[in-house]
């Protein structure tokens, strides 16, 4: 999970390594595992990890966890590809 720390910054919550940009939010309305959680078109000094299909709320999605490179704390997850045709605009984003 990820953390606003300036005006245009998101960090890593647990080291504060910065992951993310104010600019690259997509959106603000969704959920996360531990609550509150935002939609980015990029991050930054994270880690990728394999990708694999899972289950969401909103259908099924191909995923890949991403950590931060730094302490490798799981911030959240990348979507690869969105199966449901109204979901398919989060192809490629970071979800933290
Ligand atoms: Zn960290």
């Amino acid at each position: 999970m990820a953390e606003l720390v300036g005006p245009r910054l998101y960090s890593c919550c647990n080291c504060r390594n910065h992951v993310s940009l104010h600019d690259d939010v997509v959106s603000k309305a969704f959920q996360g595992r531990h609550g509150r959680a935002f939609l980015f078109s990029h991050a930054m000094n994270i880690v990728v990890g394999p990708k694999e299909d899972r289950n969401l709320t909103t259908g099924l999605h191909t995923v890949a966890d991403i950590s931060c490179a730094d302490c490798q704390e799981v911030l959240g997850w990348k979507y690869e590809r969105a199966y449901e045709v109204s979901q398919k605009y989060k192809g490629r984003k970071v979800h933290i």
